[in-house]
């Protein structure tokens, strides 16, 4: 049985006329009442069918698409020629992981047409507060990360601590360690946090891997404190438990050894392709062997290459610029022959996935109309698997972003998004 105890719902409540009848338990107030969805038809567009735009129309009752026309349409839309894209999804971002970012960017999202968001090294704690109020038809859906495991002087301690200094606050690692990410210097550690970890019931866990084969060199330079991490001894007993629990794991990454470890590990992400030259390493340290590629492609590893935030690097070393580059085309277009399935993450606290969407498209590796497959379709899907996203079939949902020109022919145009719709809700704001 059902007791409403809180006097001030129970006042609010009886003042509403809206206590319906159906569903109600005798005597008790309904507590929501959400408006039916509009039953829309959408006509005159040309709709993104994963290759190509071509012209159709559709239906949407209850916030899903459909080709059978209903009984009852509350608001005809004519889409007027305009090119109509799934949402756009990014799969690596930070910048939705603590209350205040959250309040800056969450609208960003879908004024620029992203709809989904990966964000890749939070904690259960710091977003608990207002998790709750994202997702939905007015909202970015987010998947976190929300168990992020380093080593006790790994990355993300470094930047954290940083972070603090330049704030003219207390650096003190213990206000970070084991708080904002979990820190597994062995087995032990691992046995003692990790029921606190699966507490949560997190979908996803990141481990931070930073060129794994020099740690112990990395170790005796105290420069690199805060920037190391976990081993990746530790990975195979991390992937184990994260699966047990329905967790899947993504891994940052700094070399190609790297990547060949996390995924010989099983890790279900490699969360960075390249992003720089690590220290003592040279451009063809970050070349993926065939072996690994085929592994990739066995274990169906998914691959976020994250190229626009090698601009930071870059930034700073542009005499890198050129082999960088050079070894992430030749590894892209690898990983593309061997039809590893890629996600468009951009890693950019002040950017988007249409930054990297345009990265990508810079290495000449990839075509337009496959960029938009991958940040459309594949992304989506691959993140929220459970859900009928990213495509325009019977019975998916209802979310669209429309523009005035076609994006396969100039990426530009994804900067302007002129209607969009969510989950069968029109978005005006
Ligand atoms: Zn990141």
């Amino acid at each position: 049985m059902i007791r409403f105890v809180a006097p001030c719902l129970a006042l609010l409540l009886a003042s509403t006329p809206l206590a319906a009848d159906e569903g109600v338990i005798t005597g008790a107030p309904k507590v929501a009442v959400t408006l039916p969805k509009p039953t829309l038809a959408l006509e005159g567009g040309k709709w993104f069918n994963g290759e190509r735009f071509v012209e159709d129309s559709w239906y949407s009752v209850e916030g899903k698409l459909t080709r059978t026309r209903p009984a009852r349409i509350d608001v005809r839309i004519d889409l007027q020629g305009r090119y109509v894209l799934p949402p756009l999804a990014d799969a690596h971002n930070h910048n939705l992981q603590n209350a205040w970012s959250t309040a800056t960017f969450a609208d960003d999202y879908l004024r620029r047409g992203i709809f989904y968001s990966a964000q890749l090294a939070a904690n259960t704690e710091e977003i608990s507060g207002y998790r709750g109020l994202l997702g939905g038809p007015g909202w970015v859906d987010v998947l976190w990360a929300e168990a992020t495991l380093s080593s006790s002087d790994g990355h993300p301690l470094g930047l954290a601590l940083a972070g603090a200094r330049q704030a003219g606050m207390p650096a003190d690692p213990k206000d970070y360690i084991d708080k904002a990410f979990w820190a597994i210097d062995n087995l032990a550690d691992l046995d003692s946090k990790w029921p606190k970890i699966a507490e949560s019931q997190p979908k996803l866990i990141k481990v931070i891997v930073v060129d794994d084969a020099h740690a112990a060199a990395q170790r005796k330079d105290p420069s690199t404190y805060g920037f190391r991490g976990m081993s990746t001894a530790l990975l195979p007993e991390v992937v184990k438990r994260a699966h047990a629990i329905g967790a899947r794991v993504a891994a940052h990454v700094d070399s190609a050894d790297d990547i060949a470890r996390v995924v010989a590990s099983g890790v279900d992400i490699v969360a960075h392709l390249n992003t720089r030259i690590p220290n003592g390493l040279t451009a063809g340290d970050l070349r993926l062997s065939d072996a690994t590629i085929a592994e990739i492609k066995r274990r169906g590893t998914l691959i976020i290459p994250t190229v626009a935030v090698t601009r930071y690097y870059i930034k700073v070393h542009p005499e890198d610029r050129a082999a960088l580059m050079t070894v992430i085309g030749d590894n892209l277009a690898r990983l593309k022959a061997a039809e590893v399935s890629m996600l468009t993450g951009s890693d950019l606290f002040d950017g988007s996935v249409i930054d990297e969407i345009e990265a990508m498209y810079a290495t000449k590796v990839f075509g337009a109309d496959e960029l938009l497959r991958l940040a459309t379709k594949t992304t989506p899907q691959a993140m929220f698997p459970g859900r009928r996203i990213g495509i325009f079939a019977e019975g998916a949902e209802t979310s669209l972003v429309a523009y005035d020109a076609d994006p396969t022919r100039d990426l530009a145009v994804l900067r302007v998004p002129r209607f969009a719709i969510k989950q069968g809700e029109m978005l005006a704001r």
